[in-house]
This record gives C-alpha cells, structure tokens and sequence, in this order.
C-alpha cells in the first residue's frame, strides 16, 4: 500500500457495533472485564485504549515500523523515552535541537546524573570523538530547529550500531512523508505529532516508533509507569489531521521553497536557511537522505532585533506564534521563543542570532504569503 492510502487504510478497522466509518473516539477511563483476568483486549485507558491504537496502528505502518506509542506531547514521549537511561549514563545530541529538547536533557536529566556532549552532526566524526564508553544514546533531529539542518545520517548509525548504542531521531520536521528513518537503520523515531501530522493546531500530541518488539514493550511499560500517554480524544484529532498529511506536505514544501527564493533575493534579508537552497550548509545531506525539504524556512533579517520586532509588527498572514506545521503560516522568534531555554552563548555558537526569524509556511495561496512578508520587510 501506498504512503496515502496507508494515512488512510492501516489502522483503520471497521468498527463492530455500528459500522462507523470514522474511528469512534472510546472516551472511557476503563472497560468492563468478561471475567477473572480475561478483559477484551482493553483494561484502562492509562495502559491502552481503541482509538489511540489505531492512531498508533497509522502512525507505525507510516514510519515503517512495528510498534508506536503516542503521548501527551512530544516532550512526554521524549521523557517518556529518556527514562531508558540510567543515572551515569551519556548521551551525545546534535547541538541545534529543539529548546525544549535541550531544556530537558539540561535543565532536568542532568540532575539523574545523565550527562549529554552537543556536537555539530553534519560531520559524523564529530559525533565520533565524543562517544565514550559509557554513551546509551544519540539523539538527531531530521531537519533540525531552527537552522534546518541535516545530520550525515548513515555514518552516524553505522557508529551506533557497532558501539550498541540506542540511535534516536526526532523526525518532526521532516515528517514520515519526507523521511522514514528505519530505512537508515535508526533505532527509535520520536514525532511532536502537535506538528505536520496532525497539521491544524489544534492539539498538543507525540509519538515514539520502534522496530524491536521487546523495545515497544519497554517503551509501553514506561508510558503506563509514568502516565504520559496521549488522551482518546486528542488521539483521535490527531489520526484525522494524519490522513491528509501526504497532501499538506506536498504544498508545504512547495510554498516553502518558493518562499525561500523570494527571501534570498530580497534586499532587507541577509540569510536564508531552507535546506532546499543551493547556498544552505546541509543542501547536499537533504538531498542524500530526504525525499523532501519540508515547509519551515528560516532568515536572518538587515537590520539586526529591532528590525526583527518590525517585522513581527507588520507582517501580514503569518501569526506572530510558537509552533509550527499547521495550515496556517506562522512566524516566530527563536532567540526569545523556541530556543529561549538555550543560553545565549550556546545560542550564539550555534549561529542562532537575534535577528533570526522562523517561518511556519502553510497552506495559503503562494501570491498572499509573499504579499504578507513584503509588509513585514517593508
Ligand atoms: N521536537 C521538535 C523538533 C519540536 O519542534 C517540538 C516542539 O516545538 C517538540 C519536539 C516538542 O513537542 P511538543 O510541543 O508537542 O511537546
């Protein structure tokens, strides 16, 4: 089946009591057990619930997987993930991920005694020099946030591979539609479903796929253990948004990059970040490893933070907003936003600078989207 009809198709079980044909959403808290140790599949919603499996069902076939937990919000499927871990063991992450990502490795693993290397993973010997003996996991994003860039994927694996070590990648950004990263051999994919694959913000979500069984089922005794699992409505919001994915991918990516060239000849603009351009550091990773370049753009603004504030002041259609991969366009400032839980030296070494801005690209027509962004460059 194909990446459509399976966003479609894969989860989806004709519903046995009615013939409903969308999924029924089994808001219930528990069910009813036919006898002594003998329920129907189902105990408490904690543990396991119809809905949410078949957005799990979905969400697995689409990733190419075996197993999908879904969770609260991407970071309870990233805690959720990290109690893997025990006290003294060492991660290695890229170093431009999500500030939310780093906040929590930072602001709360380290006090478990996890310690974590950021390194720049673009250049896999980087990752390479910093592994230790003691080193449980790398952590990837597929695009990263903000500056969209690519690890060199398949050396990375490689590495974790012969150390036995877990090989986790958050592929928010580049959505199963772009990238399927078992196919690389990774271990783990971690989604913030709140993003491309609900796609309408209207729901906090996230989602934990694997390949190994016994791993799901590690995975799911954490979930049940921590209770961070996804509720059976924002469950099935979720699965809705989910099977027009393919769809919303394909004119994300297409406005994006045309917003991207608009952006990279406009006088007021100093960089681009959009790894389908030529002129971005990761362009030839993307192209390697991805099957598309996704619909976030980001650009440094002449003029440096107070032409930032104009910006957000006068753009038209792109809602001054934290988040991403909805319908709608969305613009933010990373430095103050998405990555104010970074330190700003940390910030700065990465080459997250004040006058950045990240752009959300939805669905609108192409001619408004750019209307929009002349007001704000104005
Ligand atoms: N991963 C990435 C790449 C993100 O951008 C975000 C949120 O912005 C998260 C994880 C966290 O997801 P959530 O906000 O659903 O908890």
């Amino acid at each position: 089946m194909e990446f459509e009809s399976k966003a479609i198709h894969a989860g989806n079980r004709p519903d046995p009591l009615y013939g409903a044909v969308s999924t029924p959403i089994y808001q219930t808290s528990n069910f009813i057990f036919e006898d002594m140790g003998q329920s129907k599949g189902f105990e408490y919603t904690r543990s396991a619930n119809p809905t949410r499996k078949v957005l799990e069902d979905t969400l697995a076939a689409l990733e190419e997987g075996n197993r999908a937990l879904v969770f609260a919000s991407g970071m309870a499927a990233e805690a959720t993930l990290m109690h893997l871990l025990r006290p003294g063991d060492h991660l290695v992450a890229q170093q431009d991920l999500y500030g939310g990502t780093y906040r929590l490795l930072q602001g709360v693993m380290v006090h478990f005694g996890i310690e974590t290397t950021f390194v720049d993973a673009k250049d896999s010997e980087q990752v390479e020099k910093a592994l230790r003996s003691n080193t449980k996991m790398i952590w990837l994003e597929s695009i990263s946030n903000p500056l969209l860039h690519v690890a060199d994927f398949e050396p990375i694996v490689k590495l974790a591979k012969t150390r036995g070590i877990l090989s986790v990648i958050d592929n928010t950004f580049a959505s199963p539609y772009f990238f399927n990263p078992f196919s690389l051999g990774f271990d783990v994919v971690v989604h913030s479903t709140t993003k491309y694959i609900n796609g309408h913000c209207d729901v906090i979500g996230g989602a934990v796929i694997v390949q190994d069984a016994e791993l799901g089922e590690k995975i799911a005794y954490l979930a049940n253990a921590l209770g961070t699992s996804q509720a059976p409505f924002d469950a099935w919001l979720v699965l809705r948004g989910l099977e027009t994915l393919a769809i919303r991918m394909q004119k994300h990516e297409q406005n994006a990059l045309q917003i991207a060239q608009f952006l990279e000849q406009h006088p007021h603009v100093e960089k681009v970040y959009h790894p389908g351009l030529e002129s971005h550091a990761s362009h030839h990773l993307a192209k390697r490893y991805l099957r598309g370049f996704g619909g976030m753009v980001s650009f440094e603004i002449a003029g440096g933070i107070e032409a930032a504030r104009q910006f957000f002041r006068r753009v038209q259609w792109f809602g001054f907003a934290e988040s991403l991969g909805g319908i709608a366009s969305l613009c933010q400032h990373p430095a103050t936003m998405s990555h104010a839980a970074m330190p700003e030296d940390h910030r700065r070494a990465l080459g997250i600078r004040d006058n950045l801005i990240r752009l959300s690209i939805g669905l609108e027509h192409i001619q408004d989207l750019i209307d929009g962004l002349e007001k704000g460059l104005a």
